[in-house]
């Protein structure tokens, strides 16, 4: 069964291609596709652009034209629990859209019809995370994320969708590719570690610790691999 591991940006996607090191390159659809065989497994890996749209179209296309049966999500996030520092991971329990709306017709946020507010990852994928983390003695947090087309630097912001969503931490794509993989229903894992806290510094923070945080998501994410 093909692996599909994906991130948003080529900063996240960087450190995963070093370890892997040998690849093929396919281009589809404006994008590279990088095929791996790596300990006798087939993986596809690729970085899909920033956002929901672009982010659906790469893990529909891992999982529909390369066939990949699992996909795994390595990237960096925002912080909204107080509980999460710079560098720590968050794997998604659940993850909703904070920015769809459709509440002038009496629905609630994140809602659509034949939708859910939110949708819940795969309980297999994130109990192979949390014992990876407990044999490798690291931290790692799992939660609630929210997803939008917004890069979010702004307490209020952040507390609105912290209260709206039960919402730890905050990125612009993990829900799109849970909606494709829950649709094509291709078990998948969220992997994020923390950039910033998504308030005022959050654009300088970002920029500071983009490299330090996909390197830290990537390095566990690699730890995975090599026990499914
Ligand atoms: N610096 C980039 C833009 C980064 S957008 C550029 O100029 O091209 C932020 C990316 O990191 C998204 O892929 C998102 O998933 C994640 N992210 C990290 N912190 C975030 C935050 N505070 N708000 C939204 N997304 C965030």
């Amino acid at each position: 069964m093909k692996i599909a591991i994906m991130c948003a940006m080529e900063e996240e996607l960087k450190p995963l291609l070093n370890y892997f090191k040998k690849y093929e390159v396919e281009n589809y659809a404006n994008n590279k596709y990088y095929k791996v065989t790596y300990e006798n497994k087939e993986l596809v890996l690729a970085y899909s652009k920033i956002g929901k749209v672009f982010s659906s179209l790469t893990a529909s296309t891992l999982i529909q034209k390369f066939g990949c049966g699992t996909l795994l999500f390595s990237g960096v996030a925002g912080a909204i629990n107080p509980n999460l520092r710079i560098g720590d991971i968050i794997i998604a329990s659940k993850l909703s859209q904070h920015d769809l709306d459709i509440t002038a017709f009496g629905h609630p946020h994140g809602f659509v019809p034949e939708g859910n507010v939110f949708t819940h990852t795969t309980a297999k994928l994130n109990d192979l995370a949390k014992s990876v983390a407990h044999k490798h003695n690291i931290n790692l947090k799992i939660g609630s994320i929210a997803t939008g087309d917004q890069f979010i630097a702004d307490k209020d912001k952040k507390e609105w969708i912290e209260k709206t969503f039960e919402a730890d931490a905050l990125e612009m794509e993990g829900a799109s590719v849970s909606v494709v993989c829950d649709a094509l229903k291709v078990p998948y894992l969220i992997l994020r570690s923390i950039s910033d806290t998504a308030d005022g510094d959050a654009s300088f923070d970002f920029d500071e610790f983009l490299e330090k945080s996909s390197k830290i998501s990537a390095d566990f994410l690699t730890k995975i691999v090599d026990n499914l």
